[in-house]
């Protein structure tokens, strides 16, 4: 990050320092300009009004003007209405051309004035002309050469050369301090995320510092939750293993002599052995639809048909408690993986047989609506008292504990069902009270047949 800023700061140091060059040149180049021809447009008036006044006392030579003027780096000349060159201060006025075609003379003679520069073929001098008409129709031309932009462009360049060292010093200096400010609430954010609100001078980083403390804090919750999860495991396989081992431990030291009491044993043991593969078949279950990267097979499924053979399968169960088991309900057609919807089925109805009472009901129905289908799972059971009914679908969560264990429950069906909802964005619903029973409805999104 320092690294980038410096990069920045410096990539715009060289454009502004390139930038203020190339302008500042201009600017000088243009005012260099103006002011020599400045000076040429004041020559020249001086030069006319010197022959005008003097002419050439007969001698045809004008060399007096040059030495009037005190300015010895000026050519003048002097041209003739008709071009011919009647004198010039570097060569001789016979050997050269007729001046007629030249632009400021041109110029001149027809406005009263002209001016033009040339390069000159080294390229790094420029030749300034002014020419002016006389009162009699010639035309004084007066010439100096300086030096073009590239010379001082040349000239500049130590400096420039300085300015930018300096700038560059100036500028690291800066971007060290800049790259600081910015990184030192990171860094100390980094090093105390929970005081990271002392930083008020920081307000920018409040955003940022409200996503790292929330993040945080799901880390730790989580953390926390995994590892209440792992206590609570652990905790529920020891009961049963606990049971067993000690059961086998009374076989093994002959303790028991009669038949029947090995059996009645062996089946302790069978029946503790049975709840450890559940409980661990159900926490291999929430491990697998805590997985994100588990994809489940979506398919558009009957929720009339699964609640309707889950009811069936369940009837032997039901008669073994004394309840009536019931199902009614019409088609409603849900996008769901079949065996997810079948554990919901199984779970809840499985629940609402097991907590309930000698003689009492349990009825299964399926509703079809516009966009959703609902599945209301009914009993007249024991009920949930209002303070438990927040945390029943909390993982190991059980009203009665002796009573869930008797019955062979681990406490997870109900979290197994919350997640798999959540997946199936289905919502859930409970009605208890105590001793009068419980109503559970899950409401599905939807689809028509055809959907799916
Ligand atoms: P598992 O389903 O894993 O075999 P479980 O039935 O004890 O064990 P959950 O299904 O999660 O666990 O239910 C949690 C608790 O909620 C149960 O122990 C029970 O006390 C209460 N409960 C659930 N359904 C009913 C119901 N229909 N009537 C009364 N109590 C219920
Ligand atoms: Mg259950």
């Amino acid at each position: 990050m320092k690294k980038k800023i410096n990069k920045s700061l410096m990539g715009t140091a060289t454009l502004a320092i390139i930038s203020t060059l190339l302008l500042t040149v201009a600017v000088c180049y243009h005012i260099l300009t103006t002011q020599i021809l400045d000076d040429l447009r004041m020559y020249a008036q001086m030069a006319g009004a010197l022959i005008s006044v003097d002419g050439d006392r007969g001698t045809g030579d004008f060399s007096y003007v040059e030495e009037k003027m005190n300015e010895h780096q000026l050519r003048i000349t002097l041209v003739a209405s008709d071009g011919k060159v009647l004198y010039d201060t570097a060569t001789d006025a016979k050997s050269m051309d007729n001046h007629a075609d030249r632009p400021e003379v041109k110029e001149a003679s027809l406005s009263g004035e002209g001016s033009r520069i040339r390069m000159s073929d080294t390229l790094d001098k420029n030749t300034y002309y002014y020419a002016l008409r006389l009162e009699d129709g010639r035309v004084i031309r007066v010439s100096k050469t300086a030096d073009n932009m590239y010379r001082l462009m040349e000239y500049s360049a130590p400096y420039v050369l300085i300015a930018m060292v300096a700038i560059f010093i100036v500028c690291g200096l800066l971007s060290v301090l800049l790259a600081e400010g910015i990184i030192r609430p990171i860094r100390l954010i980094a090093k105390d995320v929970e005081n990271a609100e002392k930083l008020e001078e920081y307000k920018e980083m409040k955003p940022f510092i409200d996503a790292i403390r929330n993040q945080h804090a799901d880390v730790l919750q989580n953390a926390k939750i995994r590892q209440e999860f792992t206590a609570n495991v652990s905790h529920e396989l020891k009961t049963p293993l606990t049971a067993i081992s000690g059961y086998a431990e009374l076989i093994e030291n002959g303790m028991v002599a009669e038949e029947k009491e090995v059996r009645r044993f062996a089946g302790e043991i069978h029946g503790n052995a049975n709840r450890l593969l559940t409980l661990i078949n159900d926490v291999i279950r929430l491990s697998e639809l805590d997985d994100s990267r588990v994809e489940e097979k979506m398919e558009c499924i009957d929720l009339k048909d699964c609640a309707e053979a889950c009811v069936n399968m369940l009837q032997v169960n039901a008669e073994k408690h004394a309840v009536t088991l019931h199902f009614e309900g019409e088609t409603a057609f849900i996008h769901a993986n079949k065996q997810m919807v079948d554990e919901v089925l199984h779970n809840l109805c499985d629940n609402a047989i097991r907590y309930n009472r000698n003689g009492g009901y349990v009825n299964v129905c399926v509703k079809n609506s516009i966009d959703t289908a609902i599945l209301i799972v009914k009993d007249n059971g024991i009920g949930i008292p209002e303070e438990h009914q927040e945390r029943i679908f909390e993982r190991f969560y059980r009203v009665d504990k002796s009573r869930s264990k008797s019955t062979g429950g681990t406490g997870l069906g109900l979290a197994i069902v919350k997640h798999i909802l959540i997946k199936l964005n289905a919502t859930i619903n409970l009605q208890s009270e105590a001793g009068e029973g419980t109503t559970i409805t899950v409401v599905f999104p939807a689809v028509k047949e055809t959907e799916g």
